[in-house]
């Protein structure tokens, strides 16, 4: 209230006094002129009072408040303004919401709307054509119950939405979808889906295209190699000055031939989602038979190779996939280490899942590095790799095999120095034996 209204609410409380003085005057009964009076001003305060009271409980969103006089009238007029902006205030926030519903509507990627327990919430037309949601039958459903791949309930379940999920669609076995979830507010989850039927046909194609190949050259080359192995044989017979070249002819033969082997095996890794068998593999025999081959390997350089493994830790999947895994990273060790140098090759568990580790006092690998060190061919330096005879393919397979087992490979490294190769199964796969 200013100043203004104080006064005239001042002047008519004193020119009610004045009047019920005058009239007390004219009557000679002061007090009750002056009761009577200040009673009926009391009266019509509460009777706007009430009028208020009642407005405040039975209006209507939009009804406007009462008509007043006085006082009161500039109380019902405020709160008329403060209700206007407000309507206003609410129209345009619509306005918003409306906006952004209908564009999401029209996306053509399904956004899905779920709270912190996996119920359906809200979802776009997108959604129901690539998911087959139906409206509104599946509103508050699991998303667990629509999206039954079981590969689906344990991602959403795990938690850890830093990588999208790829799956086929369920109502169209044709269609390919990438799903994305990002938790926001009070855990509720957005998830985002899109149609990759496109790119993932083309890197089938990729797929099948290096597979083919890899394998028409395998007779080829089998061939050639055997031809050599018999000219080398009969060396006497072979005019020295072809000896050297038939002898290269011969390890870069040997060199496609690996490469070929690690290709096949990369494209059949790709090929099928999780391994087809899982028996308990018994990984300390396993890692003793790599370790007497990294021996071999190693040969006249002497590298002291020792290996721990505890027996009581099994591994739920495939040996001769993790076989080619382990391998690969300790047969990586004896390239990339010096002579004498040392190589520790580890196997434990724990209540998180279990660990194999190889670490060695090699060379080391420079930080930018690592974030690609898993691509297929990818080298830190060609040259380096030539004389080791590597293929450049390990690497992918060790993170494929890994991935097929629910595992994540982590590497520290500093060059110079060593480098420590961690893969981590998680509980799931791990079998204890008491
Ligand atoms: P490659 O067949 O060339 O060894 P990989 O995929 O197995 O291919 O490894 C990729 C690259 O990572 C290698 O070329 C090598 O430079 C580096 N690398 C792998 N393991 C080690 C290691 N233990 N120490 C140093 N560098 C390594």
């Amino acid at each position: 209230m200013n100043q203004n209204w104080r006064g005239a609410v001042v002047r008519r409380l004193l020119l009610l006094l004045a009047g019920c003085g005058l009239l007390g005057l004219l009557s000679g009964q002061y007090a009750w002129c002056l009761a009577i009076g200040l009673g009926l001003y009391l009266a019509w305060h509460l009777k706007q009072l009430l009028r208020l009271h009642q407005w405040l409980r039975e209006r209507q969103p939009d009804d406007a408040p009462p008509e007043g006089y006085g006082l009161w009238g500039e109380v019902f007029d405020n709160i008329y303004h403060l209700q206007r902006r407000d309507q206003r205030v609410r129209g345009r926030l619509q306005a918003v919401i409306d906006r952004v519903q209908e564009s999401t509507a029209a996306l053509r990627d399904g956004v899905i709307m779920l709270d912190s327990d996996g119920n359906l919430e809200w979802w776009n037309r997108a959604a129901e054509t690539l998911l087959g949601l139906k409206t509104p039958q599946d509103s508050g459903q699991s998303i667990t119950n629509l999206v039954r791949h079981p590969r689906f309930k344990e991602y959403f379940e795990q938690g850890n939405y830093q990588d999208a999920l790829d799956l086929p669609s369920p109502v169209n076995d044709h269609l390919r979808l990438q799903l994305q979830i990002t938790q926001y507010g009070n855990q509720e989850h957005l998830m985002l889906v899109r149609d990759v039927t496109r790119l993932y046909q083309l890197e089938q194609m990729r797929k099948d295209f290096v597979a083919n190949v890899s394998h028409e050259l395998r007779t080829p080359l089998t061939v050639i190699a055997g031809y050599l192995e018999t000219l080398l044989d009969n060396v006497e017979e072979v005019n020295p000055r072809w000896l050297r070249a038939l002898q290269q002819m011969q390890q870069q033969g040997a060199r496609m031939q690996n490469l070929l082997n690690d290709l096949l095996l990369l494209a059949k890794l790709e090929a099928t989602d999780y391994p087809s068998d899982n028996h308990p593999v018994a990984v300390d025999l396993l890692l003793l038979s790599i370790k007497n081959d990294a021996q071999a390997l190693s040969g006249a350089r002497h590298h002291r190779i020792s290996l721990e493994a505890d027996a009581h830790v099994r591994l739920k999947g495939s040996e001769a996939e993790l076989r080619s895994a382990f391998s690969n990273l300790i047969f990586n060790a004896v390239k990339y280490t010096p002579d004498e140098g040392e190589i520790r090759i580890r196997w434990w568990g724990d209540d998180n899942g279990a660990y194999f580790s190889v670490a060695d006092s090699g060379i080391g690998i420079e930080p930018k590095h690592l974030p690609r060190l898993t691509e297929r061919f990818y080298r830190v330096d060609s040259s380096r790799a030539s004389n080791t005879g590597g293929t450049g393919i390990g690497l992918a397979i060790v993170k494929h095999v890994l991935l097929r087992h629910r595992a994540r490979l982590d590497i520290s490294s500093s060059l110079g120095k060593g480098s420590t190769f961690t893969c981590h199964f998680p509980a799931q796969q791990v079998i204890r034996r008491g």
